[in-house]
């Protein structure tokens, strides 16, 4: 996959500390976006992570996570990549929270088989704490189906 940047912290999980991604590559050209320079795809080798980095990644990390965050760009515009490293994620009992631009509905069921909480939609100027967002939040049930929630209940999933 290629990530820009790699961090430690809270980003919109809230009162989770999580691994967060950046991920390279985004076309939905959101008026406003908060990551123009993660917009534009890359070929360069230098930004790619392979398994072995990703899982030396999580390592460094692993006493104080409990998730793994995609943001972007856009990961899912590299979407193979995103379930080979969300295995990898799930087999660490860690969760998977995707950000993405497209809809919810537009996911494949491998992505939602793999991903724990899923924010959906274009960036509409508003963080996902704001009532007047778009985005929606849906958290995997116990029984694997979605539900939608609130964001003041992302700090108890
Ligand atoms: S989905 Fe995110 S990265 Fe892509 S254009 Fe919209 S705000 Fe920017």
């Amino acid at each position: 996959m290629f990530i820009k940047k790699i961090s430690t912290g809270f980003i919109d999980f809230d009162e989770h500390i999580s691994m967060n991604a950046y991920a390279i590559g985004c076309s939905h050209g959101c008026p406003g976006c908060h990551a123009e320079s993660l917009q534009e795809f890359t070929t360069d080798q230098s930004f790619f992570i392979d398994d072995n980095h990703f899982i030396n990644e999580l390592d460094n990390r692993n006493f104080a996570i409990d998730s793994v965050v995609w943001l972007g760009g856009d990961v899912m515009y590299q979407i193979d990549r995103y379930l080979d490293l969300a295995t990898i994620v799930n087999s660490r009992d860690l969760k998977n929270v995707l950000f993405t631009g497209f809809l919810f509905e537009d996911l494949s069921e491998k992505v939602k088989e793999m991903t724990y909480i899923i924010i959906d939609g274009k960036w509409n100027g508003y963080p996902i704490s704001d009532v007047r967002t778009n985005q929606r939040i849906f958290r995997k049930s116990k029984n694997g189906i979605y539900i939608s929630i609130p964001f003041k209940e992302l700090k108890n999933s």
